[in-house]
């Protein structure tokens, strides 16, 4: 059956009957999905590809994982597992048709233990959910991404995601203790430890975080939190050009300013915020916005003051009581860019925070030079920019040879690929540029966890 969905062009392989029936031994049959309809909402992710699977299947226990796995091993059939399917590098779409594991039915917090500062979740937990609930008891899980409001804990894990408060926080992977990891062949494995720290061995839980489903399906995520700041001090900071907001940023780092959030939007990402939502952003070439949190007013306030001094090529420095809406307007970037224009092609390098000044003026000499237009953004503090390519369904090709352009660029200036967002489809043909010879022993890694390649097809390496 063919169909022309958003003019892509989809295969749809329905499943023989039999798999089926033998699914549903070990799932229960209102929660295997096999009609078209109810397949196509799997079928893509925040980014331009679509694949329709043969099912979707939505296990409520781990065991229903380990037995849909052991099927899916003897029969040879692509996995995908899933969380809310925000990804923007086609990493949760069903490329090679066969099962998606829909996890968001394994969405309970199992355990909470506030004199460890840890907890147990499932992974089908949402981001901001997970922080209502800590917010209660004084606590607060990091690094806050922008998709926070559906993403969940497990997608979070597969890709080690970081965000706006990436700054002082870090990415995902400094808060998780240990993993429960099904393997495609139905093993349970753990990996890491509940304990604070660890010195135990090869640091297996690492290969799993940032694997994107192709090693194993993660059942349970014990994560470390932090407490709560109770003080936060905001402001928005502008320039005449992109390169000076970065060279201020570095000056702050240099200084040792201690900032819990430092992000940067270029004047197409600011007026295109203004247009979709209640916001309206100064019009200006660049912004950055700064944050300062802790537990005394007084110095969380004397941090901020100290930042804006050192911002000595900004054009105006404003203080902000509305945060926020403030961060609302911020992580509204993509959606709106996504409103704006027809189509996008989103970039995720990163470089040493010293570079960034370099990258923003390699990303205007691309945009120039292969004319087309560039919206810029990013948590700048953690090195991470998002240029992002405007499409016309006509230009998608030239915006792929400045996308490789710009990837080329980061690598030069001693950065990655991916800053968080990570392989997926979109960056695996660079990953040889990034890792040289280390990428032959992330495939033999690979091979070791799923010899015989149903997890997650056609990603990562
Ligand atoms: C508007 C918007 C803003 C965003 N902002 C940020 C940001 O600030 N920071 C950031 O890092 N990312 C951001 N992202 C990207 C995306 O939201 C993150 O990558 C997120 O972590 C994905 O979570 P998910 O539940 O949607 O996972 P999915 O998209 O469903 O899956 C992502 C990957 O994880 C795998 N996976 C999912 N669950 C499991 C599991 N239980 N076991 C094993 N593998 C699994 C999937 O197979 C897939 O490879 C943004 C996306 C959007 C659309």
């Amino acid at each position: 059956m063919n169909f022309i969905i958003l003019f892509y062009h989809i295969e749809f392989i329905p499943f023989h009957h039999s798999y089926i029936m033998e699914f549903s031994r070990v799932i229960e049959k209102s929660r295997i999905l096999t009609d078209l309809p109810e397949l196509i909402p799997f079928s893509y992710d925040a980014t331009r590809h679509r694949c329709i699977p043969s099912a979707v299947l939505r296990p409520v226990t781990k065991k229903e994982v380990v037995e849909i796995l052991k099927i899916a091993s003897k029969k040879r059939i692509p996995v995908v597992p899933r969380g809310a399917g925000t990804s923007l590098t086609g990493a949760s779409v069903p490329v090679k048709g066969g099962i998606v594991i829909d996890l968001t039915l394994l969405s309970s917090i199992k355990w909470m233990d506030f004199e460890s500062r840890c907890l147990a979740v499932e992974p089908g937990v949402v981001y901001d959910e997970l922080n209502k609930e800590l917010a209660k008891e004084g606590f607060y899980f990091p690094s806050e991404p922008g998709s926070g409001k559906v993403c969940t804990i497990g997608g979070m894990v597969a890709t080690n995601a970081t965000g706006i408060r990436g700054v002082k926080y870090g990415p995902i992977r400094d808060y998780v203790l240990s993993l429960e990891v099904i393997l495609p062949n139905g093993e349970v494995l753990r990996v890491g430890s509940p304990s604070r720290t660890s010195s135990s061995g090869y640091a297996l839980k690492d290969v799993f975080i940032g694997s994107e489903g192709t090693l194993g399906i993660f059942t349970e995520i014990l994560l470390r939190v932090v407490p709560r700041p109770e003080f936060y001090a905001t402001a928005l900071v502008s320039f005449s050009s992109m390169e000076d907001a970065c060279r201020d940023l570095a000056s702050l780092m240099k200084e040792g300013i201690r900032l819990s959030v430092a992000e940067v939007l270029d004047s197409l990402t600011l007026e295109t915020i203004s247009m979709y939502t209640k916001l309206r952003f100064p019009k200006v070439k660049a912004l950055l916005l700064l944050e300062t949190d802790g537990w005394e007013e007084r110095e969380v306030d004397k941090e901020l003051r100290k930042a804006l001094k050192i911002c000595s090529n900004a054009i105006k420095v404003e203080r902000s009581k509305y945060r926020e809406k403030l961060w609302e307007a911020r992580k509204a970037a993509f959606p709106s860019l996504a409103k704006y224009t027809p189509s996008l092609l989103t970039e995720d390098v990163a470089v040493p925070v010293s570079k960034l000044a370099e990258l923003v003026k390699k990303i205007e000499e691309i945009s120039a030079s292969y004319k087309i237009r560039v919206a810029t953004f990013g948590h700048a503090g953690e090195g991470i920019l998002h240029p992002t390519f405007l499409l016309d369904e006509k230009n998608l090709k030239i915006a792929r040879s400045a996308a490789a352009k710009l990837i080329d660029e980061a690598i030069k200036l001693g950065g990655t690929i991916t800053g968080e967002h990570g392989i997926g489809i979109e960056k695996r043909d660079f990953m040889g540029m990034e890792h040289g010879r280390s990428l032959r022993y992330m495939k033999m890694l690979k091979n070791i966890f799923d010899p015989s390649g149903i997890m997650n097809p056609g990603k990562v390496c």
